[in-house]
């Protein structure tokens, strides 16, 4: 019988933030395909397991799938890692994932830690719809060509960046997308964890050196002019009735309509009640 491909999360920062499934699962595999080895038997080390390591990264991923898809079919249980967090997120895995699906394997997701959604989550923009970039290309034409793309996005944006690029994608956001609110989630889950808010400008202007692993989250962009005009031209039962058929309660309606109008959301409120 066919073993399982386990594709297990593991800590960002706090060697703590690990499901007792996932040390469970890495006990019980019986081969770990990671992205770095050594940094895996670290982690390994900490929670007391022994357990043979692969290597499994970008690289390597059409070859070393290949041959770990035929370890499971002839019965062997396997867990991918990543460096950190969720495996297949702006790391190895889709390679591997796909030939599993292609032969039938079970893909079993043992969660836990993921960078881009506890910096979402902290940032105080919308979670309702975001887009995850994660990496923008290396290659300046592309990446300027990805951002001129999101320009007129209006979901919450996130992007993964490297430490030592984090000051020109920021210059390059600005650039082309605005001076824009941003929430730098900086060093997760670690003793220098931190949240960086303001407009970009502030931001490159304040902090003399961006050290760490950082998320850049960015608020979308305003309505498009045209947009606010048109909603402003519609009576509050219009306008409330507009936000109902996008199935939003009463009182995002509310604020919503009351940021459309520059008003207070109060003054909507006893509108409506009023009504
Ligand atoms: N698979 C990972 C996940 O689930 O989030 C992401 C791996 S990706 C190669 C690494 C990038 O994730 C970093 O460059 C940074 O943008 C972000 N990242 C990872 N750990 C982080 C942390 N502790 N704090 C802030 N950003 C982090």
């Amino acid at each position: 019988m066919a073993g399982n491909l386990y594709l297990v999360a593991t800590p960002i920062g706090n060697l703590e933030d690990i499901t007792l499934r996932a040390i469970n699962t890495l006990k019980e595999v019986d081969l770990i395909a990671a992205e770095d080895t050594r940094h895996t038997m670290k982690l390994l080390n900490h929670l007391k397991i022994k357990k043979t390591l692969i290597s499994y990264y970008k690289e390597t991923e059409k070859i070393k799938s290949d041959i770990l898809i035929e370890k499971i079919i002839n019965g062997k249980n396997i867990a991918l890692v990543s460096d950190a967090g969720t495996p297949a997120i702006s790391d190895p895995g889709e390679e591997i994932i796909k030939k599993a699906i292609e032969n039938n394997i079970n893909i079993i997701p043992i969660p836990g830690a993921c960078a881009f959604v506890n910096a979402l989550i902290c940032s105080g923009f919308s979670t309702k719809e975001f887009i995850f970039i994660g990496f923008l290309s290396k290659n300046a034409k592309d990446k300027k060509k990805k951002l001129e793309e999101l320009k007129n996005e209006n979901k919450t944006l996130i992007f993964y960046e490297s430490p030592h690029k984090i000051k020109s994608t920021l210059e390059n956001i600005l650039e082309i997308l605005g001076n824009r609110k941003i929430v730098l989630a900086r060093e997760l889950t670690k003793i220098h964890e931190e949240f960086i808010r303001g407009r970009i400008l502030d931001i490159l202007e304040k902090e003399q050196e961006l050290r760490g692993e950082f998320v850049i989250i960015v608020e979308g962009t305003e309505k498009k002019e045209e947009e606010k005009e048109f909603l402003n031209s519609l009576t509050l039962e219009e306008h409330y009735k507009y936000y109902l058929n996008k199935n939003l309660d009463k009182k995002e309606i509310i604020k919503k309509i009351a940021k459309d109008r520059n008003k207070n959301k109060n003054e909507i409120y006893q509108y409506f009640i009023n009504k």
